[in-house]
């Protein structure tokens, strides 16, 4: 099918001034973009999780699956290896893939999974009304922590870098174009992308006045640098009043897990290959 419309007839049910709607026409514009460069849509497949986020699959007009809490990330994992020839996106919330399903983002990114993993990160569960995520703030006064959290959110860049991820970003929803490029890039990227992306959820957690002053557009940063890439994750804890950078902090090219999975039995040679490149994109 070509030059289909995008965007559904199903009823949408987020809230005014969602964020979410920044990445549903964000998502739109690079496919049909990607679909006038030659691409066929019917080779791209879009999993969502649990969670405000995940009606993107109702109301985008491609091949999609909803999968259960916390299990995007293994569905799309899945269907990447069973069909290599797929583009695979794969969009969830904070706490769909940093609470419930934490553990198949970080063996995904270990394994260079060839997708791009898009996080709605609005530091709240929107769905359910209001309850402190991984990555809310200390003291976050919610449904389930009235008298405000006594955690520290982690750094999920941080936590992707550790666990091989070969493209980290982070966006805005309030900054489109960069948001467009960032997931383009993503997108195009062989291997496991990771796009953070700070989200206005408007009627739980409407951060814009705390984003938008604190945001900035990474200059001068080297992303194919690990130690760069170290340093800066670290610049905002998603906690203080830290400038926030947007951008690719950190990009490499390794041989992806469905690559590695063809070459039957592996030689010496490629294990010694793939180890050198495992140390060197450390050095
Ligand atoms: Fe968006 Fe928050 Fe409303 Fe959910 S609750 S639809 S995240 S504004």
């Amino acid at each position: 099918m070509t030059g289909r419309q995008l965007i559904t007839d199903t009823q949408n049910t987020w809230c005014p001034g969602c964020g979410n709607f920044s990445l549903q026409h964000t998502l739109k514009n690079i496919l049909a973009g990607l679909e006038q460069e030659g691409k066929s849509l019917d080779d791209v497949v879009l999993v969502s999780g649990i969670g405000c986020h995940a009606k993107i699959a109702d109301y985008l007009n491609i091949n999609s699956f909803y999968a259960l809490h916390g299990r995007a990330v293994p569905v799309a994992t899945g269907i990447k290896l069973a069909n290599p020839e797929l583009t695979v996106i794969c969009c969830s919330g904070d706490g769909d893939s940093y609470a419930e399903g934490l553990d198949h983002l970080i063996f995904a990114a270990k394994r260079n999974i060839d997708m791009t993993v898009i996080i709605h990160n609005n530091r709240v569960y929107g769905l359910t009304t209001g309850q402190y995520t991984p990555t809310s703030p200390l003291g976050f006064r919610g449904k389930s922590t009235p008298m405000g959290t006594v955690e520290y959110p982690f750094n999920p860049l941080e936590l992707m870098l550790a666990s091989g991820a070969t493209y980290i970003a982070r966006g805005y929803t309030k900054k489109m174009d960069l948001l467009r490029t960032l997931i383009h890039d993503g997108i195009v990227h062989k291997g496991f992308a990771f796009i953070d992306v700070l989200q206005i959820c408007a009627t739980f957690f409407p951060l814009t006045d705390y984003y938008t002053p604190r945001v900035y557009e990474l200059k001068d940063h080297d992303p194919a640098s690990f130690d760069a890439a170290c340093a800066k994750v670290k610049e905002w804890d998603y906690n203080s009043d830290a400038p926030i950078g947007l951008g690719a902090f950190y990009q490499r090219t390794l041989p992806t897990f469905d690559t590695r999975m063809a070459v039957k039995p592996v030689s010496d040679e490629e294990r010694s290959r793939a180890v050198k490149m495992f140390l060197l994109s450390r050095s």
